[in-house]
């Protein structure tokens, strides 16, 4: 989808949503909880064809911080999470 591709319909008419000066607003419109006190910005791909949705945490912190405090998943044991 970055790369201007639908991976639904293979439309080539894809639009970005990254500079919407809500994504970071005081409502949290456009983003997903961490853990209580911690949330991510995200950034949208939109299909313009099929109206597909893509979003991407651009936050490398974030990241870093998700893979510290969430589940992974598909793993066998699961092991506790030091917060
Ligand atoms: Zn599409």
């Amino acid at each position: 989808m970055k790369t201007g591709t639908c991976p639904k319909c293979d439309s080539h008419e894809i639009f970005s949503g990254d500079r919407v000066a809500l994504k970071k607003g005081p409502f949290g419109s456009n983003s997903i909880p961490i853990g209580l006190t911690s949330i991510a910005a995200l950034d949208n791909f939109v299909c313009g064809e099929c109206g597909y949705v893509e979003s991407y945490v651009s936050d490398t912190q974030k990241l870093i911080e998700i893979a510290r405090k969430w589940e992974k998943v598909g793993s066998e044991d699961i092991e506790e999470k030091a917060d």
